[in-house]
């Protein structure tokens, strides 16, 4: 096979422990998935069911070792979303909740980076969220701990700070749809694949960062991450 121009470079994740790496295919993201986060944002959280969004694979960005991102264009308002990160291995319709555990490969820390001007200014006009959510490096991810060696995490402090100063801090426990429940969701809609990500939403607490910002973000068990965000 010929292509007419460069073929694009396939981006890709660190697995823990190990030399091999994860190819990422899509990324899936969970829209208002923590009561307080979704207060913040002006919305009531009670059981609405979940919605979710979606960023290129030019998104991630490995942060198994400490790494930086640019301060994105057209924002003056560019926030810092820490979440829990489901690695998909085999894909599939209609999983149910019961088995939906067995499709995930791994967990990872993440951070949602948006242009929050550009998301509330698309929000208010109804239209898509793309241009605040969806543009390159906007999804800087920690090396992948595989479920086979640390199992499937359902508890445990979700951490970020900037410069050493505490901004969000919760657990992951307190998520209104399990990792379970929003692959079995998400699979209703389309056949996941192997190589997605779901990011699964963020706590309250997020903020803005400036260009010489240095964020560090934890979940407990798992590899954390830090990011410095540069003009
Ligand atoms: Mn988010």
């Amino acid at each position: 096979m010929r292509y007419v121009i460069a073929t694009p470079a396939v981006r890709s994740l660190s697995i823990s422990g190990h030399d091999d790496r994860f190819p990422v295919n899509r990324i899936f993201c969970v829209g208002r998935n923590y009561a307080a986060h979704a207060r913040e944002m002006g919305s009531d959280p009670d059981r609405e069911p979940p919605f979710f969004f979606m960023k290129p694979a030019m998104a991630a960005v490995d942060a198994a070792a400490p790494t930086s991102i640019p301060y994105p264009a057209m924002t003056a308002n560019f926030h810092h979303e820490v979440e829990l990160v489901v690695a998909i291995s085999a894909g599939g319709v209609d999983i149910t909740p019961e088995k939906a555990l067995d499709h995930v490969y791994g967990y990872a820390v993440g951070l949602d980076m948006t242009r929050r001007d550009l998301q509330f200014q698309a929000r208010d006009k109804g239209r898509p969220w793309e241009f605040g959510k969806a543009f390159a490096s906007s999804a800087p991810i920690g090396a992948i701990a595989p479920a086979s060696e640390r199992g499937h995490p359902a508890r445990g402090a979700i951490t970020l700070s900037v410069n050493g100063v505490a901004r969000q801090s919760s657990d992951i426990s307190k998520v209104i749809w399990s990792v379970a429940e929003c692959i079995s969701v998400l699979s209703r809609y389309d056949a996941l694949a192997p190589g997605d990500l779901i990011m699964t939403g963020t706590p309250e607490g997020v903020g803005p960062v400036v260009a010489g910002d240095a964020l560090f973000a934890s979940i407990d068990g798992l590899p954390s991450i830090e990011v410095r965000i540069h003009p």
